[in-house]
């Protein structure tokens, strides 16, 4: 069955997707929803994109640069720091910054000087947190830092450490071009430990090439010693012909969908027999988690960056391609450093291309995310929400979901949809009968298992 749902879909970390996004809603666009809006003082969610790497992973798909050159990240930070002031001036200064989290490329790829001024320019233009209930993360890429980093880390506020592993067999990591044994890792994860950080999150790729289910045994055995209150498995997608450095990746080393299917068997059985929660999609967590808490409790949400807490109600972007998201508004920045820059010299805010939701794009979020976050939704107390009867305006989705009820998707119990533990790894499928954007984009998308 699982076999008969591996079909492309999004990963839904928005809806509509980022490929609805077009160049109609500019940076003039950006510019005067930010400065018209009625003003708000709710807690802020900030995402400050670095997009630097020292080498290549052939797998990747993210939007990075590869350079060697670190004075590149000092002009990167001039611009940075302009952009902050720039889009600063739309943000009361009463509004707390509840979330921060820098991503890439690699964010660790900034030496320690580079890290501590960016931290003090955010603080400069931005009302950081130093409430213990703030989230404050950052990826790690562990071949970039050493234990007198983490420190640094805590003492510059970040209480979440996220750690992309991957997998820690010697020959899968040498396949895709990341070497970085146990060794490595485990002194990280001692020091980030006594250094008291809240959460720690590891990120793992499962249909990497030559692994197995021998091989991804191994590599959980190993993330178990470490014990992360965090993990995420993502499926990796190869698709050599939209992302250049997979074509290093030799073609007959990628598992199989069967095989892959059985290395997320693997995974599932692993975590969950020791003790994690399967939040859904790709996360785990452990049962203290907040991420546990704020599925239990109905308070999940789902951004940019994967599953989170709702401490914010919107999420602002800075740096090259980051994406902001404020209720109705999805809006990206330019993808390229230069264009990046350009734009900002010209005292413009670097937004390239964005979308206004329409009221069914609103209606359709909600119960997508809904679905991806607390697995299940009310046709009436949705419907209602967005003033519209729920059971005529998606009627025909509604419809399509009785296959995969008589599958054991989901169960329909009066007017409640519920997704049923089987549901919950196919979940991506079910959200895609409401996803009104899918059909022409379809083929971008990686496949949902
Ligand atoms: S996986 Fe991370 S570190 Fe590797 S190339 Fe992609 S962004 Fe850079």
């Amino acid at each position: 069955m699982l076999q008969k749902y591996d079909v492309p879909g999004p990963r839904y970390t928005s809806y509509p997707t980022a490929l609805q996004f077009t160049e109609s809603f500019d940076d003039r666009a950006w510019e005067t929803y930010l400065r018209e809006r009625p003003p708000t003082v709710a807690p802020l969610s900030l995402y400050v994109h670095i997009p630097f790497c020292r080498d290549i992973c052939y797998y990747c798909g993210c939007n990075k640069i590869v350079t060697r050159d670190v004075s590149r990240a000092d002009r990167y930070l001039d611009s940075l720091t302009r952009e902050m002031a720039l889009l600063a001036r739309h943000v009361d200064r009463r509004r707390r910054i509840t979330q921060l989290h820098w991503g890439g490329g690699t964010p660790s790829f900034l030496d320690n000087a580079g890290m501590t001024r960016l931290m003090h320019d955010l603080a400069v233009h931005f009302s950081l947190n130093d409430a213990p209930q703030r989230e404050y993360s950052i990826e790690i890429d562990p071949r970039t830092v050493d234990v007198g980093t983490i420190a640094l880390l805590k003492g510059l506020g970040f209480n979440r450490l996220s750690l992309g592993i991957q997998d820690f067999d010697p020959a899968v990591q040498r396949a895709v071009n990341r070497e970085q044994p146990f060794s490595m890792v485990e002194p990280l994860m001692s020091a980030a430990r006594s250094h008291r950080f809240d959460s720690i999150s590891f990120d793992l790729i499962y249909g990497l090439p030559r692994q197995s289910t021998g091989t991804m045994r191994e590599t959980l055995e190993k993330v178990l010693r470490l014990s992360p209150d965090r993990i995420s498995c993502y499926s990796y997608a190869h698709l050599p012909r939209q992302f250049s450095s997979q074509r290093s990746i030799d073609r007959l080393d990628v598992p199989d969908a069967e095989a892959k299917l059985g290395l997320l068997h693997t995974i599932i059985d692993t975590l969950v027999d020791a003790g994690y929660v399967y939040v859904g999609m790709d996360h785990f967590v452990k049962p203290g988690n907040e991420l546990a808490k704020a599925l239990e409790d109905g308070t999940l949400q789902r951004n940019f960056q994967g599953y989170s807490t709702h401490l914010a109600p919107e999420l602002l972007g800075l740096g090259v391609s980051a994406i902001s998201s404020t209720g109705d508004v999805y809006c990206q920045n330019l993808k390229t450093q230069d264009a990046w820059e350009a734009r900002i010299a010209a005292g413009r805010l670097p937004a390239q291309r964005g979308l206004v939701l329409s009221a069914d794009d609103r209606l359709r979020r909600d119960v997508i995310m809904q679905l991806i976050c607390r697995m299940g939704f009310d046709i009436e107390e949705t419907g209602s929400r967005h003033g519209v009867d729920l059971e005529q305006t998606l009627g025909s989705e509604l419809a399509r979901l009785a296959p995969m009820e008589a599958d054991g998707l989901l169960q329909r119990r009066g007017t409640r949809i519920e997704v049923t533990p089987t549901g919950r790894l196919l979940v991506r499928n079910i959200c895609m009968v409401f996803d009104a954007w899918l059909a022409p984009e379809r083929e971008r998308f990686s496949r949902t298992i």
